[in-house]
């Protein structure tokens, strides 16, 4: 069944009446006739089956809540050296596909594009729609949060319980265990950091390490900037969700 994010102000007692952009939606590409069911995720994060009563209008009428939950046990956050807009752009889609809770977007010595800050609220009202649309995809029952653009220093506001950054000189050197053994650990919330296409100068790994942040490898093979957050969603999704 087909599922939407719902914003309070569309909320009225126990009717919904929807927004433009779900309305358009729901006439011309789900062609909804009145008595069609959808599954509605309200602010307060709750589920509910809700019956189009008047297509037209846009009004739908709330029938009984379902118990569902398709989020990962633990929050990940994802502060990511920006890349290339489009290749940013696919990682937010696939990032919330995998289950991202937070993405933070890092301003790194060697991110290509230099977004300021009046730029990326210019392009915040797309992210915020591919964030949306893939959570409804992917049978989310969030929508991840998405923050301004961070420089180097600010990333001590959003570490976690685990704390890795992916680090491509760690790879070369040999050394493949940290990830997999600190996800044995006892955590609710993980950060990890991955940088831009031109990888992390070595200053700043040496500033996060100050941090207590961990270096950790992603294998023997050097991946691409939008494969690696990706790499780490799916071995944190695999060994939260498959493996007990
Ligand atoms: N241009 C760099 C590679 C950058 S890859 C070089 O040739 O060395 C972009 C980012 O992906 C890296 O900064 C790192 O965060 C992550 N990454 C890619 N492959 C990795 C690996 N094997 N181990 C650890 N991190 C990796």
């Amino acid at each position: 069944m087909q599922r939407y994010f719902i914003n309070e102000e569309c909320i009225k007692d126990s009717y919904i009446y929807i927004d433009a952009y779900n309305h358009k939606h729901m006439q011309r590409v789900m062609r909804y006739q009145n008595g069609s069911q959808v599954v509605c995720i309200l602010p307060s994060l709750k589920v509910y089956i809700y019956e189009i009563i008047d297509i037209e209008k846009g009004v739908l009428k709330q029938l009984n809540e379902i118990e569902e939950n398709h989020e990962l046990d633990v929050d990940v956050t994802l502060i990511y050296g920006l890349p290339k807009n489009d290749k940013f752009e696919f990682v937010l889609q696939k990032a919330t596909e995998l289950g991202v809770k937070r993405i933070v977007p890092f301003l790194s010595q060697r991110s290509l594009i230099k977004m300021d800050e009046k730029n990326f609220l210019k392009k915040k009202e797309r992210y915020l729609r591919i964030l949306k649309e893939a959570s409804e995809q992917s049978y989310r029952n969030c929508v991840p949060i998405l923050e301004k653009p961070i420089h180097l220093t600010d990333i001590k506001d959003y570490l976690s319980d685990i704390n890795l950054v992916a680090y491509e000189e760690t790879s070369k050197q040999g050394e493949h265990r940290n990830f997999h053994q600190v996800l044995q650990k006892d955590y609710h919330t993980i950060t990890i950091i991955v940088g831009p296409e031109g990888g992390f100068d070595q200053k700043e790994i040496d500033v996060m390490k100050s941090m207590g942040i961990l270096e950790c490898s992603l294998g023997k093979r050097i991946l691409r900037s939008e494969t690696a957050p990706l790499y780490m969603l799916s071995v944190i999704g695999y060994s939260r969700e498959l493996t007990r």
